[in-house]
Parts: C-alpha cells; sequence; structure tokens
C-alpha cells in the first residue's frame, strides 16, 4: 500500500540531482542562454549561506534549483530560469541589483525584484481563520487578484507557482508540523486556484494533490488506496490508450488531436463530495479528449469510438445539442478500454474547445462556484490564452513573447493590507482615507493619521498596490469635509459616508465651515473680489448660501479660481442667443466599424448610454431585437449588465477606420452664464471643423450647462478640442460624458 501513498513524490535536498539536470540543460541550450544560467549558479552558489533555508526547511540553493527546473519545464526563457536561480538574492547581498544586472541582465534584475515583492507580500497577506467559509473564499480570491495585480511580468507568478510546488514536495519528507499544515491550507487556498485560473494544469495538480495530502492526510490516504494503480502507472495507461486511439482515428479522413490525464486525487476527492458519489460513481478516473474541425466530425468520431470500444449505456451526454447553462459544449462518453477499465472520452471541436478552456472564463466560474466581475475574468482569459500560446511560439517569436509577458492589465484596483495581513482592494488612486473607510466607517470617521510601511504619511498620499496601511484613530471624532473638498478620496464609500455626516450638521456649523474654506481658498487669489459678486457669479444669491454649498463640499477650488479670473474680465458684449438643435445624419454605412470577436459583419449598434469611438476599450453584449450592442467597457450600465448576464459578454474591437466614418460624443461644458458665451463656444468648435448635432442648453442662476454631441473621426481628438473649449472665458468644466 505504501507505494501508492506516493502519488505525490516527496523530495529530499539533493544538489547532485539538480546538477544533472542543470548540465544536461545547459548542455542543449544555445551558447548565450546556456552562459546566463551559468552565470546565474555561480552568483547563487557564491552569495547564498551554506545554512540559509526557506520555509518549508529546504537548503535554499537546492530549492531554487528544483523550482528553476520548473520553470524550464514551462518553457518561459531563460531570464526566467536564471531570475528562479537568483530568487533569494536580494536578502544575501546588498548591491544585488548591479550585480545581477551587469553579469546577468536587466530583465533577470526586473523578475527577481518581481518575486521579492511577491515573496514580502505572501508572507504577509493573512486569510482570518476566524472568518466563516464564505469570508475566507472571498478573501482568497481577493488575495489572488492582489498577486496577479501586483506583477508587472506574468512570468513571476509562474515562478512563484514554481517555487510553492517545490516547498510542497520538500514538506513530505519532514515530520509533521504546525508549519507544514499552514503551508498546505495556504496552498489549497492561494496559489492552486491560481495556477487553475491561469491554465498551468501541471503545477496545479501538484499543488492541489500536496495541499490536500499535508492538510488532510487522512482523507488523502482514503482515495489514494482506492486508486488501484500509482499515478505513473495510470499516466502510461492513459498514454496507451492515447496511441491505439491515435492510430485508429488516423485510418479516416480527419484532422484531430488527442490528449488525456488520469484525474488526480484532490479532484476525486472534491467530486465525490460535490456530487455526494462513492468512487465507483466516477467514471472520469482516466479521461482523454479528442479534438476535431467540425460538428458533423465530432459525431462521426463518436461512432468511430463506440465501434472500437463497448459504450458504458446512460453515460453518454451530448452537450453539442444541449450546451450547458456556461455555454460548455462536447460530447461525453464512457467506454470500457483494456483491461476492463472505464474510460471517459470528451469529443468536441477546436473552436468549443478553445471557448470552454478560455471564454469568458464562465469555465472555471462553474467549476469553482464563485461568482466574479468581468472585466477581471476577461483579464485571466487573456493570460491563459497567453500562456496556451507560448507553446506554439516558433523560435523567431520569443520576442514577441517576452513582451507579451508584460502586463499591464490590472491598473483599475489596488490591493492593500491591514496590519493583519487582510487585504482590501480600492480604486486605483486611493488614499489612507479611503482604506480606513474601507474598515469600517467608524475607524473612516476617526481616521487622523496613517503609516504605510511603518512611516507616517500625509492622508492625502495614493496607495500603492502591496502597501501595508495602518490607520491612527482619535478615541473620537467626525470625518473633515476637507477631504472631500481637496479631492483625496476616490471610494464611493468614503464619499457618501462624509457627505451623509455634512448632511447631518446643523447648518450653522456647515455654513461656518464653509466660510472658513472659503477665506482659505481666497488667501491664494489676489487681487481679492467682492465676495457678493463672487457668490452671485457662482449662482448664489446670498452670500450665506456660498457659505453653505461651500460646506457642503459642493465647489471645487477650481470653480472659484475660475469664477474670481472672471469677475476681473470686463463685461462682454451681448449677442442675441438662442438653443440651436442642428440634424445631420451620421454616416455609418452597414457596419459600425466593429470586429466581433475578430470578425465584422455582425449585426452591432454602437450603445447610447455611453457612445464609444475609436480608440475606446470596447465590449459587445448580445441583446434580444439589436444584435450585439457596443459598449465602453468602463460604462455602467454595460457593467451592471455584464454582471447579471457574463455570458453575453463578447470581445469587441475596432476595425480600421473607414473613408469617412464618424462617431457620436457628447460632451458637457459648464460654466459662468454671460452672453456670448454659446457664440464663442460654437466658434471653437467650428475652428476645430467639428461637426455639431445637437444641443442642449441650460442656465440656472448663473450658471450654464450646455451639451453637444459631436462627430469626431477619433477619439484622440477630444483632448485638443476639449483644452480648446476649456480656454474659453467663463468656462469652469469640459467633460465627455
Ligand atoms: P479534473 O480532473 O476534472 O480536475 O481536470 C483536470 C484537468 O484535466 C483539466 O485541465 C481538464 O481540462 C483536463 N481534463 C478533464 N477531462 C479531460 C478529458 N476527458 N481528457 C483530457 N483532459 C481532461
Ligand atoms: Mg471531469
Amino acid at each position: 500500500m505504501a507505494a501508492h501513498l506516493d502519488e505525490t513524490s516527496s523530495i529530499a535536498p539533493d544538489l547532485s540531482r539538480y546538477r544533472e539536470w542543470f548540465d544536461r540543460r545547459t548542455a542543449a541550450l544555445p551558447e548565450k542562454d546556456a552562459a546566463l544560467l551559468q552565470t546565474a549558479l555561480k552568483l547563487a552558489e557564491q552569495h547564498y549561506p551554506q545554512e540559509m533555508r526557506v520555509s518549508g526547511g529546504e537548503p535554499v540553493l537546492s530549492h531554487l534549483m528544483g523550482a528553476a527546473q520548473m520553470v524550464d519545464e514551462m518553457d518561459l526563457l531563460p531570464d526566467a530560469v536564471a531570475a528562479t536561480i537568483l530568487a533569494d538574492i536580494s536578502s544575501c547581498c546588498e548591491n544585488w541589483q548591479e550585480i545581477v544586472t551587469e553579469q546577468c541582465n536587466a530583465t533577470v534584475t526586473e523578475l527577481v525584484k518581481g518575486i521579492d515583492e511577491v515573496q514580502k507580500l505572501t508572507h504577509f497577506a493573512r486569510v482570518d481563520s476566524l472568518a466563516t467559509p464564505e469570508e475566507r473564499a472571498q478573501q482568497a480570491e481577493t488575495m489572488r487578484k492582489m498577486l496577479l495585480a501586483m506583477v508587472t511580468d506574468i512570468r513571476v507568478v509562474l515562478i512563484k507557482l514554481a517555487m510553492r510546488t517545490r516547498t510542497m514536495q520538500f514538506i513530505g519528507s519532514q515530520p509533521d508540523n504546525p508549519e507544514k499544515r499552514t503551508l498546505a491550507k495556504e496552498t489549497l487556498d492561494i496559489f492552486a486556484p491560481l495556477a487553475n485560473r491561469l491554465g498551468v494544469w501541471q503545477l496545479k495538480w501538484q499543488l492541489e494533490d500536496l495541499g490536500f495530502r499535508h492538510h488532510q492526510p487522512e482523507k488523502y490516504k482514503e482515495i489514494a488506496n482506492l486508486l488501484d494503480e500509482k499515478r505513473t502507472e495510470r499516466l502510461e495507461y492513459i498514454d496507451h490508450f492515447l496511441a491505439t486511439l491515435r492510430s485508429e482515428l488516423n485510418k479516416f479522413n480527419i484532422h484531430f488531436e488527442v490528449a488525456g490525464r488520469p484525474k488526480h486525487i484532490y479532484s476525486i476527492y472534491k467530486k465525490m463530495v460535490k456530487k455526494k458519489l462513492d468512487f465507483q460513481g466516477l467514471y472520469d478516473i482516466r479521461a482523454v479528449r479528442i479534438l476535431v474541425d467540425t460538428v458533423p466530425e465530432c459525431y462521426t468520431t463518436l461512432g468511430i469510438v463506440h465501434s472500437l470500444w463497448q459504450p458504458v449505456p446512460g453515460e453518454f451526454d451530448d452537450y453539442i445539442a444541449n450546451p450547458k447553462g456556461n455555454g460548455y459544449k462536447s460530447l461525453h462518453t464512457v467506454i470500457v478500454g483494456p483491461e476492463d477499465k472505464g474510460v471517459e472520452v470528451q469529443i468536441r471541436t477546436f473552436e468549443m474547445h478553445r471557448f470552454n478552456e478560455f471564454g469568458v472564463a464562465a469555465h472555471w466560474r462553474y467549476k469553482e462556484g464563485g461568482k466574479g466581475d468581468s472585466a477581471y475574468e476577461q483579464k485571466i482569459a487573456w493570460l491563459r490564452q497567453l500562456l496556451d500560446w507560448r507553446e506554439n511560439m516558433a523560435e523567431s517569436g520569443k520576442e514577441d513573447l517576452a513582451a507579451a509577458f508584460k502586463t499591464e492589465l490590472f491598473n483599475d484596483t489596488i490591493y492593500v493590507l491591514t496590519p493583519h495581513g487582510k487585504v482590501l482592494s480600492l480604486p486605483a488612486g486611493a488614499t489612507p482615507i479611503d482604506f480606513a473607510y474601507a474598515l469600517h466607517s467608524s475607524i473612516g470617521d476617526r481616521c487622523r493619521g496613517a503609516k504605510v510601511e511603518g512611516q507616517i504619511v500625509p492622508l492625502s498620499t495614493p496607495l500603492e498596490n502591496g502597501q501595508r496601511v495602518e490607520i491612527i484613530t482619535a478615541k473620537e471624532g467626525h470625518p473633515s469635509v476637507n477631504w472631500l473638498y481637496e479631492g483625496w478620496v476616490k471610494s464611493g464609500k468614503a464619499i457618501s459616508k462624509i457627505r451623509a455626516y455634512i448632511r447631518q450638521q446643523n447648518a450653522d456649523s456647515v455654513r461656518e465651515e464653509g466660510r472658513a474654506q472659503l477665506d482659505k481658498q481666497l488667501l491664494k487669489i489676489s487681487p481679492k473680489p467682492n465676495l457678493q459678486d463672487l457668490a452671485e457669479k457662482l449662482g448664489y444669491k446670498k452670500l450665506d448660501e456660498l457659505y453653505t454649498a461651500m460646506g457642503q463640499g459642493e465647489i471645487s477650488p477650481r470653480a472659484i479660481q475660475k469664477a474670481c479670473g472672471t469677475l476681473n474680465e470686463p463685461p462682454p458684449v451681448s449677442v442675441d442667443e438662442t438653443t440651436i438643435v442642428k440634424q445631420s445624419k451620421i454616416k455609418r454605412g452597414g457596419k459600425n466599424g466593429v470586429l466581433i470577436d475578430g470578425e465584422d459583419g455582425l449585426m452591432t449598434t454602437l450603445a447610447k448610454c455611453c457612445k464609444p469611438a475609436p480608440p475606446d476599450d470596447i465590449v459587445g453584449f448580445v441583446t434580444r431585437e439589436r444584435g450585439i450592442s457596443v459598449h465602453r467597457r468602463n460604462c455602467p450600465s454595460f457593467q451592471h449588465l455584464a454582471e447579471l448576464s457574463p455570458d453575453k459578454v463578447l470581445n469587441a474591437e475596432w476595425a480600421a477606420a473607414q473613408e469617412g466614418q464618424v462617431f457620436a460624443v457628447d460632451v458637457e461644458i459648464r460654466a459662468q452664464d454671460r452672453s456670448g458665451l454659446l457664440r464663442d463656444v460654437s466658434d471653437a468648435l467650428a475652428r476645430h471643423r467639428l461637426n455639431v448635432t445637437a444641443v442642449q442648453t441650460q442656465s440656472r442662476d448663473l450658471e450654464a450647462s450646455m451639451r453637444f454631441t459631436l462627430e469626431v473621426k477619433q477619439v484622440n481628438d477630444l483632448p485638443r478640442i476639449l483644452t480648446s473649449l476649456g480656454d474659453v472665458k467663463g468656462v469652469l468644466s469640459v467633460t465627455r460624458l
């Protein structure tokens, strides 16, 4: 029986084994790459102290060489292998950056830096052990997102996964201890799911099985014993089966690919628990997959398979005729294979396979039962494709490949840590005030200062990914309207809490606060305006009304400056103004110049809510009557729709521009009202030779608000246009809607 428990191997520190791999590998590499690896190893041997150990207890060099071998097998280019060997150099050598850059290259240095950051972070980040399972799952998910958000090169995550796999292999040889269980749990919570999402199957199964083995040793043993063969034997069975399948299918005129796997222990365990099955009820312990070009070939292939091996009655599922709710399509059958062992056979087209594996990431949401945000899922799908493509890239494509590993995909959200290692997600640009409110509204209200990485920082400091933040609170206190006023808060929660606080204040104190704020603003302005004039310019009849509005954080410093500026100008000549509404048909032809999943000619409409135009980042959404409606990716109504029906989201991009193609864009201008304003704005637009297809103006008190629908060729042109509109006298703000 002991042999069965050895599904996942335990590895003792053994440098000679890695020497052997290393020598063999460097002998096979081009000279330049081999030299790089040799330099890396030489540096490692020079700098790593003999007695230095990594978590889990393995000597550092043996640990990193083991991980480097896995990284090499993932085909991530030699820079990544060198960086893995040097992953711990920063803790052994002060000027390591210079040395590594000079002796290896700058990419290796960058990768090592990235690994360092991830190491620090995973050291501090903790899932709250007292939380409910749902909360724990949520926290683990946030941590995984943080890891991906932090790295600028996706290889850093893969290297980390290899290092963790190595650690898990090593602790198998160690006596049971609490650290072992903690590492195992964390592996199951964070790293195995990450490997799964990135589609790195070779690491995923090991992380899961090793994590399971050390976290729940009894359960692991139970299942290992139910399998009547060792993993290597099950692998051989599959390989043999695939060979037979290949030679049989070759007799027909069908283009195909086959693949297979023995189901790993943790996956067996999860399925038994989830489906309440006993071991005998699992038919996909041994499984293969056949990919073909067309749907008819799927059924032909099914016929061939059934004529070769006896199908198991009741185990055929046609998910092509009846796709699963998430869009999954495939044929599934179970046949009686050699030695009377059941084998699951899945048959599908390449196209279906691509969708199942990468499409809208519905694939793993179904597997993991989590809910997700669709932008994030699309990024993951993209990364998975990238990792998949790397296998098919020719040697000449390696340059592009290295560039493609660079990721700046995750820049709308940042992830920061509490002193207890809990990870919070905040919008990019968030400050310690947002952080405080995210922790608890009372902490936000009482927030008086903050430490980032142990250093006191101003409350206005934008936080960065991975930072540890601590809030200094007063015993009692309330928020400062200044926070809103100065634009120091970015998160919806903080803004609404501060506003709510202000609303509760009695009118007198709001007014007094406003007076103080205004005085402060006016210190920066000369000559001083007459206050009553200023109030009127901003649309308030009485000075007190202006104070109150200030106190409520409703007037920006810019508006004050602008208003003071216009007070000092001579009154403009008055011209009669009326609202113009001009109509011109927007020429778009049959198509909108949008490709859906790379295809043109599909019925698309540009969404009215957000009026997308090139080069906006766009997405498609399947509607009932209007074909595919195309939104800007950050459009709130799209995001709402995508949350409700993520499966209707499609990739969209702009096709090459067509002659004469224009896009409608809405622009809003707010200004101090004056006569001649509309004329001046229209002149500015005319100078850019822009067609205006609709104008709406509104004037309340002294503030004018104007909306224009403009026809532009490229949204790229907009910044220039907006700037020149902003220069028109009296204009306070110009925004694209
Ligand atoms: P599972 O064993 O279901 O946890 O799946 C683990 C991995 O095996 C995933 O990458 C699956 O895509 C792959 N897999 C699942 N079923 C099959 C099959 N019938 N043939 C080949 N690979 C499969
Ligand atoms: Mg399965």
